[in-house]
């Protein structure tokens, strides 16, 4: 992409009424535009993010087998009538609607009530299960603090998986393999060093559901942290359990983290009051046993910004970087100059590396502030003094570490770099 085409711009500063560091980074770096509290647009660069975001799961849901759908946003009232939870004394972050006729809806926090009512349609038998079903889905909630920018938004996206089992034993086969995706996802966005498997009330068929939590100094949540096998607890369980459930390490440290994600046992708690039954074996009926698996990927995108930027702007992991390469051409009048960037943009984009070409008629100062506030991990710099030299000169982002590269060799140091 051409940066002389992209249709947002930096700024210097961020906006006065947003609180949040990761919003106001997001919003100078022309990634977001705030609509209004906890209401975020994503504009290009911001939208390549959160789709990166999004795909890992998406990848890693499909591996475990889990298949992909998309339910409605606004939603039917009666099956939330009969789960119990229609009430605003029982649920209180609905937003809710009406039709012409006076029908009233809501508009969607979570699935697993329309879910269930639709699986009924579709699980018969013990030989339909186990199954399970995600999407990746823009969720509302009348969230009462907005004040975390897309970390707590009243209008976000989340990654919602429901598993379908004939029993508790056949639940934990596929929660076990739950729980090895989610550790591939964090990983793979980079803070799987930072992102602990915690444990936290709100099970409703086990004593604890469990949460992973990423490590940052404005995260909303309190973790107690065993550092030996990165397990922790919530700071709301710390009176009941006083050791690392895993090591029985009793040296657990205080930390602030933000919830990017969260799996629990629902046993029948839904498959119950909405009457989502199948046959086993002997001819008896039986509720279906089931699961859910939350993630939230701009809540993610929120916190890789808070936690890996710097006083200097945003900066990537190159799995969810908006691009890969930032080529900044400077002195843009001069022929050769000119050239080389057309040249590299084109081979580059051609082998499938994600670049944005820096081609504006901007000062060279202008340039480097708005490529460090972008922050994507590789720039190559295309000026007369470097074109001398015969090598160009890529920095990397996330240390300022310069290198010095013939231009045979690269592609194969781009390729080579993740
Ligand atoms: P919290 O306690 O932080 O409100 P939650 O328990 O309500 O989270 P779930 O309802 O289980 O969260 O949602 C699943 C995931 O969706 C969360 O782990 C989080 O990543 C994301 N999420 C939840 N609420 C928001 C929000 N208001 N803005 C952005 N992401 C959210
Ligand atoms: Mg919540």
């Amino acid at each position: 992409m051409r940066q002389s085409m992209l249709l947002t711009k930096t700024r210097k500063e961020g906006l006065k009424d947003e609180v949040s560091k990761n919003a106001n980074l997001l919003i100078r770096a022309g990634f977001i535009n705030k609509e209004m509290a906890g209401v975020y647009s994503y504009l290009p660069l911001g939208l390549r993010t959160l789709n990166k975001i999004s795909n890992i799961a998406r990848e890693e849901m499909n591996k475990i087998g889990s298949q992909e759908l998309l339910l409605t946003a606004l939603q039917d009232k009666e099956p939330w009538v009969k789960s119990g939870r229609w009430s605003d004394d029982v649920y209180d972050i609905w937003f809710k609607t009406k039709l012409k006729n006076g029908t009233e809806i809501g508009l969607g926090s979570t699935h697993e009530e329309p879910l269930v009512t639709l699986m009924k349609n579709h699980i018969r038998s013990y030989k339909d299960l186990p199954v399970s079903a995600y999407q990746i889905q823009t969720k509302f909630r009348n969230e009462v603090r907005a004040k975390a920018g897309i970390m707590r938004g009243r209008e976000f996206l989340m990654k919602d998986m429901y598993s379908f089992s004939k029993d508790e034993k056949e639940h934990e086969i596929f929660y076990e393999k739950a729980k090895v995706a989610y550790s591939h996802i964090f990983k793979r966005l980079g803070i799987g060093d930072r992102t602990y498997f915690t444990y936290a009330l709100g099970g409703t068929f086990s004593k604890y559901s469990h949460e992973y939590q990423t490590l940052a100094i404005n995260g909303e949540d309190t973790i107690y942290c065993c550092d030996e096998c990165m397990v922790a607890i919530n700071k709301e369980l710390i009176d009941e359990i006083k050791e690392c459930p895993s090591c029985k390490n009793k040296k657990l440290i205080e930390r602030k983290s933000v919830e990017v994600g969260n799996i629990f046992k629902l046993g029948i708690k839904y498959s119950e009051p909405l009457g989502l039954i199948y046959i086993d074996e002997k001819g008896a009926k039986k509720f279906v046993f089931m699961g859910c698996y939350g993630f939230g990927p701009s809540r993610t995108m929120g916190t890789i910004t808070e936690i890996l930027s710097d006083e200097k702007g945003l900066v990537w992991p190159v799995s969810v970087a908006p691009f890969k390469v930032h080529i900044v051409e400077i002195s843009s009048e001069n022929k050769k100059v000119r050239e080389t960037s057309e040249k590299l943009y084109d081979i580059f984009t051609k082998n499938g590396v994600e670049v944005l070409y820096d081609d504006r008629d901007a000062r060279a100062g202008e340039k480097f502030n708005d490529s460090d506030l972008i922050g994507i991990p590789l720039r190559i710099v295309i000026s007369e003094k470097g074109l001398e030299k015969g090598e160009f000169e890529i920095k990397q982002r996330i240390d300022g570490k310069v290198f010095n590269i013939k231009e045979k060799e690269l592609m194969d140091f781009v390729n080579k770099y993740n």
